[in-house]
């Protein structure tokens, strides 16, 4: 049994407001999308699938070979993050087997801690369902409603799903295609087979750069490391 990585790299980044797309803005004078492939390119993942939009011209002008023969990119991205990640599995089933490991990263994700990673490996792979890195949500959570307050949550059974998502691709699959609506993350597919998955719990790290001001703090992240 292998592990493999897949990260779904279609999106535009809208809320972040760039100008193009949010997975190659500049972040420690790479592009976002790398540091997040270097995140994942440890053992035991094999192998990193990056799916792009089919019509990504971007990618191929940045330098990648840092990665060598561990990035295998491909241009089959979908209309959702649903359909770009199941698109992947498809493409790469040539290679990636039903019982193998998937771990599914965001490419808004460039700052995963390695100790993030090697904790879900190890806290997933014996398990049946699969799991996912998320943190239990610390401050109080307010339901809105036109900008007002309606309701106050219990936090106490609330976390936040972060990426990778590690589940075995046939499984993965599977759950994508039945997928009712437009699941945000894998875990959402996977729980509407009736299935729960497992909470590791992650680290604030690991952000997810969505507005403008993530940039710096993602910057910050990654220049106190080197
Ligand atoms: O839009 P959001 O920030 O939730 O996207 C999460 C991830 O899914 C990003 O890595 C984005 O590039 C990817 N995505 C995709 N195909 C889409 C939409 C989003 O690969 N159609």
């Amino acid at each position: 049994m292998s592990t493999y990585a897949l990260i779904p790299a279609a999106g535009t980044g809208t809320r972040i407001a760039a100008g193009g797309p949010k997975q190659y803005l500049p972040l420690a004078g790479r592009p976002m999308l790398w540091h997040a492939v270097r995140a994942v390119c440890v053992p035991p993942v094999e192998t990193v699938f990056v799916v792009h939009a089919p019509e990504d011209a971007v990618f191929a002008t940045h330098d990648w070979s840092a990665f060598g023969e561990q990035l295998e990119p491909l241009y089959c991205g979908g209309e959702t993050r649903r359909d770009s990640v199941f698109n992947g599995i498809i493409a790469a089933k040539d290679v990636v087997e039903t019982d193998d490991w998937l771990l599914v990263h965001d490419a808004a994700r460039p700052c995963l801690p390695r100790r993030d990673l090697d904790k879900l490996v190890r806290e997933t792979r014996d398990d049946e369902v699969g799991g996912i890195l998320a943190l239990p949500v610390a401050e109080t959570v307010k339901r809105a409603m036109n900008d007002r307050i309606e309701s106050t949550e219990d936090r106490q059974h609330l976390w936040l799903a972060q990426t990778p998502q590690m589940f075995r691709a046939g499984l993965l699959a599977q759950a994508l295609k039945r997928a009712k609506g437009t699941p945000t993350d894998e875990a959402a597919a996977v729980e509407q087979m009736g299935l729960k998955p497992r909470l590791v719990a992650g680290s604030r790290e690991n952000l997810k750069v969505t507005w403008p001001e993530d940039l710096a703090i993602a910057e910050s992240i990654l220049k106190g490391r080197s």
